[in-house]
């Protein structure tokens, strides 16, 4: 009985920090994440980055195919960013066609080198949904962190990193956006 019971807690665990569509990690599970690479980035003197990704003019996407394949098109890009990312990189969905990549003990250079590559990769895929060919792009930015006094600072970074974001939309998407700065959350 005991072991049922916990055995019942772990999937729901799963399931409560998992998006059900991606099987990514949620938003909720994307800030606890976050805590704990602050926190050992405090400890251990350690930058890390962030990354936001997000998909260039998706609405357009859902009004010419409709919402199932947009959602086919989410499903088969979260397969993209799990399977080029490198173990040790948390991604998580953010939001509705939005994506976060956590690079623990990572330099601004080679984070933003994962991002352009995996910018780069959904350039060149053909989504292919119900015989339809989908094409897409993604647009994102990246910022490097060294943490102290962790947990306030969070929304800062996911701020500072969402502008590089936003800047990118108002030059042209399909890029990404870095800022060779290290911030510290002090
Ligand atoms: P931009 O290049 O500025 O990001 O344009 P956009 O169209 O991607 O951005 P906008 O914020 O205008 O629209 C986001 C779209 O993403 C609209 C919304 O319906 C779609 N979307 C969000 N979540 C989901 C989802 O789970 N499934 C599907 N099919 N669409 C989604
Ligand atoms: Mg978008
Ligand atoms: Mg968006």
């Amino acid at each position: 009985m005991y072991k049922e019971v916990t055995e019942k807690n772990i999937i729901l665990e799963s399931i409560a920090s998992k998006d059900y569509l991606t099987n990514m990690y949620n938003h909720k599970s994307f800030y606890d994440l976050l805590n704990n690479i602050m926190k050992s980035s405090e400890k251990n003197n350690d930058t890390f980055c962030l990354a936001l990704l997000d998909i260039d003019d998706f609405k357009l996407v859902n009004d010419t195919f409709g919402h199932l394949a947009g959602d086919m098109v989410l499903k088969e890009l979260s397969s993209i960013f799990q399977s080029n990312i490198r173990s040790q990189d948390i991604v998580a969905r953010y939001g509705g066609e939005e994506f976060a990549i956590i690079f623990p003990e990572t330099s601004i250079n080679d984070a933003r080198k994962i991002c352009e590559r995996i910018r780069n990769l959904v350039e060149n895929h053909t989504f292919s949904i119900e015989n339809k060919k989908v094409k897409i792009t993604i647009s994102g930015g990246v910022g490097e962190a060294l943490s102290s006094e962790t947990l306030t600072k969070q929304q800062g970074l996911v701020n500072y990193v969402d502008k590089l974001l936003y800047d990118t939309k108002n030059d042209g998407k399909n890029q990404i956006k870095y800022n060779n700065n290290t911030i510290c959350m002090v």
